[in-house]
């Protein structure tokens, strides 16, 4: 990788075909095709000290791999995708499993039969799943929101004890709201699963961790000759857009860039900040081979966290005597304060502002957005490189 520390002073923006800002998912998959197809010299400015944006991983002072940004499993049922990153890595065959602590008793989450059986008991339980499997056939999955229509009096029973366990105490955390009044795509993210599967992601027929890490596929991901990295550079300080124009150093440009930042930041939130929900991620590393038994452990009806991580359990990573575990709090983010901007807030007043900044990108031709931060959307690592994927083969064929 032609990896530099700041912008070297004389930095030339019209020597590259192409400048890419943030070095995630969304900003390494654009350039690495726009140098392997377009044959583009591309700059990649990421104001971060190191690659591969929230997915970034580094070992600690135990030894322990750990996710710097909160824990990471890939899963996609997308082959494009999974074909595009694959070049770039192998895979374990890691299956991720969360537990939900409800009362001190750890269960199953997505909830499942199994879980009905240890909240409701074996006779009761079982029943309940019957009842659920008769109203929605098995193999189902059902958001909670949708459970919660359902007039059947023991349904409802079912409903109001997994909402009650399962969401409303960690979304009030995650989110400073009850389940009722977010998205429903949110909650939907974790259905109810009418059946035995105890995987976090089972449609997911691609899932695992990167062999050697995430930020190792990253190195190999932007190692190409015609791309320059360079870390530790806030590109505001380059690209700006005035007057319905790129600039690169206060110049018109006129190659393509592409932005992966928040849109707002680049208008110097003139229109007012787009709200995000941040993390604020405590590690801590215990003399023990192993704290919990599975990658993610949820607290869904105490604590001031919402879940504990333990990267060992994800990694498969074995060194015996010490393991690194994670608590995230979540919080509402402010802006300039240097916190991580990390959930978009999907409600209609943020989409309607971020959609007036969008407005006036969207006429100029030269200019892309793209990413969880660039198109405010709650993505997936998968869902971001086929969206890279896409817009880089946009500009692909607008440059042959
Ligand atoms: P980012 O990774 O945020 O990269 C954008 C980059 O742009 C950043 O590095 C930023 O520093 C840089 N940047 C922004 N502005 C500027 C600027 N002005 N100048 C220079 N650089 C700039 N997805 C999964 O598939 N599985 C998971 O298990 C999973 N777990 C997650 C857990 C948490 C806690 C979070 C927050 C997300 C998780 N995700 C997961 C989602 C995943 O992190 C994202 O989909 C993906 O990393 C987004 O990639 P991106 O390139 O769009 O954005
Ligand atoms: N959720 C919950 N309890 C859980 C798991 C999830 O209430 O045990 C809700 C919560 O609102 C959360 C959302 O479902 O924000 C999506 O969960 P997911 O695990 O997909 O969140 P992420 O890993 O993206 O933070």
């Amino acid at each position: 990788m032609n990896l530099h520390h700041g912008l070297p002073d004389g930095f030339n923006p019209d020597s590259y075909g192409a400048i890419v800002v943030g070095a995630g998912y969304a900003g390494a998959t654009c350039a690495r095709r726009l140098a392997e197809a377009c044959g583009m010299r591309v700059a990649v400015i990421e104001r971060r000290d190191h690659v591969a944006g929230n997915a970034y991983d580094r070992v600690d002072d135990a030894g322990v791999l750990v996710h710097e940004y909160g824990p990471h499993i890939y899963h996609t049922d997308n082959d494009r995708v999974h074909e595009f990153l694959s070049r770039f890595t192998e895979w374990t065959d890691y299956q991720h499993r969360v537990l939900a602590n409800i009362h001190g008793t750890l269960m199953p989450v997505p909830f499942n039969h199994r879980s009905l059986l240890m909240a409701f008991g074996e006779e009761r339980g079982e029943r309940l799943y019957q009842k659920l499997v008769a109203a929605f056939g098995e193999g189902r999955k059902v958001p909670i929101m949708e459970l919660r229509k359902r007039n059947d009096p023991e349904l409802a029973e079912v409903a109001d004890y997994v909402y009650e366990n399962v969401f409303l105490h960690y979304t009030m955390k995650q989110w400073g709201k009850a389940p009722d009044q977010i998205d429903p795509s949110i909650t939907g993210r974790v259905p109810v699963f009418v059946g035995d599967d105890d995987r976090y992601f089972p449609a997911a027929p691609h899932q695992g961790m990167p062999a050697d890490g995430y930020t190792a596929l990253f190195g190999r991901l932007l190692d190409h000759d015609l791309v320059d990295v360079f870390l530790s550079a806030d590109a505001r300080g380059v690209v700006s857009v005035e007057g319905g124009r790129v600039l690169a150093c206060g110049r018109p440009y006129g190659g393509e860039v592409v932005y992966t930042g928040p849109l707002d930041e680049l208008f110097g939130s003139d229109l007012g900040d787009l709200p995000y929900r941040t993390l604020r991620m405590e590690f801590e590393t215990l003399p023990v081979d192993r704290f919990q038994p599975v990658g993610t452990v949820n607290y869904t009806t105490s604590e001031d966290f919402t879940r504990i991580t333990e990267f060992k359990n994800m990694t498969g990573q074995v060194l015996p005597g010490a393991t690194t575990i994670m608590r995230e709090y979540s919080a509402a983010y402010v802006p300039g304060s240097g916190q991580t901007p990390y959930y978009a807030i999907l409600e209609d007043a943020s989409l309607d502002l971020y959609r007036r900044y969008r407005e006036r990108v969207d006429p100029i031709l030269n200019f892309h957005c793209v990413g969880r931060l660039a198109e405010y959307r709650y993505y997936d690592m998968d869902g971001v490189v086929a969206s890279a994927l896409e817009l880089s083969d946009e500009i692909i064929s607008s440059n042959r």
